[in-house]
């Protein structure tokens, strides 16, 4: 049976031209990038081109980009560097509801170590609303951080807004855009942030590396402390083979992600027209797309339904029998009971976050995929309901 992935948010398979970029760096150029002889210095080359690749990329200076181990690492020294490097000029940060666990958690450790933590509300398509942000500031604020898009429902913030706020109340400004990078125009004048976080493995290339810019000037703590690695701002040795990976998925990403965004609008928004007709009681979570205008606040390969009546894990591994590889924001995918808090947060009654089927597309999406999915999921859709006696009790009354 052939398989049809329509997981890219969770993650992406490593495009064959990156894999080729890396190989040489495990057995031939293995040099470690702090040593003085030859075999270092030909890898702190490598690294340094791929430093100054990504800050062309963002509109930055190749000193402020520091590796990483991916998103968690990123969001996690943006925050707590910043929280302690600033404490004695406040402790109050404000975030959303929206945000990634590897936002939220830190936040929630830091309420633990006595800062104050706002989590701003979102309205019903999971908008931030920069008003909202301007009156939750304090005299006490020091960081802002909102991400750029959300990984579930695909919401695209009004991050240049936002930050404009917080540089004009002094205020640093964090942005996860681990879904956003590689995939949308980022500039970080014109987005006005302060710190920005991307993770290499959302954008086709290598698990366990990604990047944190931070502003020439930020004040902020180190988050490993080591070698003098990263200019004493994150010790431990390169993952050589993970920074030259991320460096070519990013010339990569520069080369088709325009080309790529049309073609993967085009999908995203065949998938919502044909299930929204196809599959009664559904709704569609996340901005609309009818028009251009919200079109293009919604991640162009995001799509996330909400069925009515279904449980989403059985959809998931239902689709997952069918060769259809989707997640949902439902129950156990987290471990728990609760359903996902970005559906909570956008005011779905827990039945219907219940139902959810996020299906996002990327590089290797086919049309024919998109077909496949459209005769398959109503056929499994029908056939969950058929088995749910609220449904039934629903059709008979
Ligand atoms: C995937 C993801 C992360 C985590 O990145 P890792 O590199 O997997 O640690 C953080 N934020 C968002 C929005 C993500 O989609």
């Amino acid at each position: 049976m052939k398989k049809i992935y329509m997981d890219y948010a969770a993650t992406t398979p490593v495009d064959p031209e990156v894999l080729k970029e890396m190989q040489p760096y495990f057995c031939k150029q293995f040099g470690n990038p702090s040593s003085l002889h030859s075999y270092g210095q030909k890898a702190r080359k490598a690294v340094e081109s791929v430093r100054e690749k990504i800050g062309q990329f963002l509109n930055a200076s190749p000193d402020e980009i520091v590796f990483t181990s991916g998103g968690t690492e990123s969001n996690n020294f943006a925050i707590k560097g910043i929280a302690y490097a600033n404490k004695e000029r406040g402790n109050h940060i404000i975030t959303s509801v929206v945000e990634h666990h590897a936002v939220i958690e830190p936040c929630k450790y830091l309420e633990n170590q006595g800062f104050e933590v706002t989590y701003l509300k979102v309205d019903k398509n999971g908008f931030v609303n920069p008003d909202d942000v301007k009156e939750a500031i304090k005299d006490r604020t020091i960081l802002i951080s909102i991400m750029h898009a959300n990984n579930e429902i695909g919401t695209i913030q009004p991050i240049a807004e936002i930050g404009k706020i917080a540089k004009e109340r002094g205020i640093y400004f964090h942005t996860d855009a681990v879904q956003t990078f590689g995939h949308l125009n980022i500039d970080v004048d014109e987005m006005n942030v302060d710190l920005l976080s991307a993770s290499a493995h959302k954008l086709y290339g290598p698990k366990g590396v990604g990047f944190l810019y931070i502003r020439k000037g930020t004040r902020i703590i180190p988050f490993l402390h080591g070698g003098d690695q990263e200019r004493g701002r994150r010790a431990s040795t390169h993952n050589v083979p993970g920074i030259i990976g991320l460096g070519k998925a990013v010339e990569l990403a520069r080369k088709k992600m325009k080309e790529e965004n049309v073609y993967l609008k085009r999908l995203r928004d065949k998938l919502i027209t044909g299930v929204m007709r196809k599959i009664e009681e559904t709704i569609l979570n996340g901005p609309v797309v009818d028009e251009p205008e919200s079109s293009d606040k919604r991640l162009p390969n995001n799509v996330n339904f909400g069925f009515k009546y279904i449980e989403g894990e059985s959809l998931v591994l239902s689709l997952d029998m069918k060769g259809i590889c989707a997640s949902t924001g439902s129950a156990c995918s987290s471990q728990s009971l609760e359903p996902s808090h970005v559906l909570l947060a956008i005011g779905l009654p827990p039945e219907i976050a219940h139902g959810s089927l996020r299906l996002t597309l990327g590089r290797y999406t086919e049309e024919g995929d998109v077909d496949y999915v459209l005769k398959v999921l109503p056929e499994v859709v029908s056939r969950l309901r058929s088995m749910s006696p609220l449904y039934r009790a629903g059709r008979d009354g």
